[in-house]
């Protein structure tokens, strides 16, 4: 792959109508999902102060909806001092509340809007299980689009081949040791958009040593994972001695990167990583930079705050826990959520993209 930087992304979308092949004429979702990668393409320049004042608008007409709609927040808002109609300030967000994982486990009922807007499109509900029993939330579409526009915001910023076959650990009972599962794409949102190469999948439950045997076999361009995983394989490969010469790089999605998981993956593998930092319940919240390794907040999807012991915004090069707001999700709106991880915040990126920056996340998983 090319390090050569280029304008615009480097294939044309998959047309929806047989007979205009270029430019492309897309169905609704996909039209939709890049009419907002249109507008990321902007945004991600914004000044800070740019990105934040968009923001609070945006939280502004979150907050009222969740006053007027869900029974949780029609309490928990006023008695923190908000009042509908008033103007969203730093200040009177700094009162709110943080929502706990407990909380959000133990009255999901409590927390979903009773009045979703139709605008917003089919809802769908979610269970999530991070390994400390499931939450369940609903999701409208809309939601998960602004989801899936920064997943696709990431393969344009890291432009990846795109005609690579694709390996995807992750969990899935019909993916199991030896053949996993093949698909004829990358599925959404590149595979979907676009003309990629086909995608394997094998169940992250699969022992270890039958994930190398599948890896060898198979011979991806491009390897999936969370961090855990990645690292005990890279570890596994180095121990076997496995190298996988057609591998191009390795996308980590998950809660923190440790450096130990990127050196192993450098030297079993000889790749680079890059990773996405998400929690299902609120969607990807960073990216790693194009340029660096540290990671942008992605402001359009997502107010992240890191916050001190005593509730205070965290100073660059200070270390905190990781409280996150997404914009777009109308049918369990999750104000300022403890996500459960740590992160340090960075300073401004010589990229000079606005999009705030965390130096590291911490990892989510003690390392094996
Ligand atoms: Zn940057």
């Amino acid at each position: 792959m090319s390090d050569a930087p280029r304008e615009g992304f480097p294939a044309a979308p998959r047309s929806g109508v047989p007979s205009v092949l270029w430019p492309a004429l897309l169905p609704d979702l996909q039209s939709k999902l890049l009419a907002i990668e249109f507008q990321l393409e902007q945004s991600e320049w914004w000044t800070e102060a740019e990105l934040r004042e968009h923001q609070l608008q945006q939280l502004g007409g979150l907050l009222a909806h969740a006053h007027a709609t869900v029974p949780f927040y029609g309490s928990a808002l006023p008695a923190a001092g908000y009042r509908p109609g008033e103007p969203l300030t730093p200040e009177v967000w700094a009162r709110l509340p943080i929502l706990d994982r407990a909380t959000l486990q133990a009255r999901p009922d409590a927390l979903a809007s009773r009045a979703i807007p139709p605008s917003h499109g089919p809802v769908a509900e979610l269970r999530i299980d991070r390994g400390q029993g499931p939450v369940h939330l609903r999701i409208t579409e809309v939601a998960q689009l602004m989801r899936l526009a920064i997943f696709l915001r990431e393969q344009v910023w890291h432009r990846r081949d795109l005609s690579g076959l694709r390996a995807v650990l992750q969990p899935d009972e019909k993916a199991a040791f030896p053949a996993g599962r093949r698909e004829p794409h990358w599925g959404w949102p590149m595979g979907i958009l676009y003309e990629t190469g086909p995608q394997t999948v094998l169940d992250r439950r699969t022992p270890l040593g039958q994930q190398v045997e599948w890896l060898q076999r198979e011979s991806p361009v491009h390897l999936v994972g969370n961090p855990a995983e990645l690292l005990a394989l890279a570890r596994e490969c180095l121990a076997l001695g496995v190298t996988l010469p057609g591998l191009e790089g390795v996308q980590s999605l998950g809660g923190g990167l440790s450096p130990e998981a990127r050196d192993a993956c450098r030297e079993a593998w000889g790749v680079p990583v890059v990773h996405l930092y998400r929690a299902e319940e609120v969607g990807p919240l960073a990216l790693q930079c194009p340029e660096h390794e540290h990671f942008h907040v992605q402001c359009e999807q997502a107010l992240v705050e890191v916050l001190d012991g005593e509730g205070r915004p965290c100073a660059a090069g200070e270390v905190g826990r990781v409280v996150a707001t997404p914009l777009g999700n109308f049918a369990t709106p999750l104000i300022r959520y403890d996500v459960g991880d740590t992160a340090e915040v960075g300073a401004p990126c010589p990229c000079r993209r606005g999009l705030p920056v965390l130096a590291k996340i911490l990892p989510r998983d003690p390392s094996p």
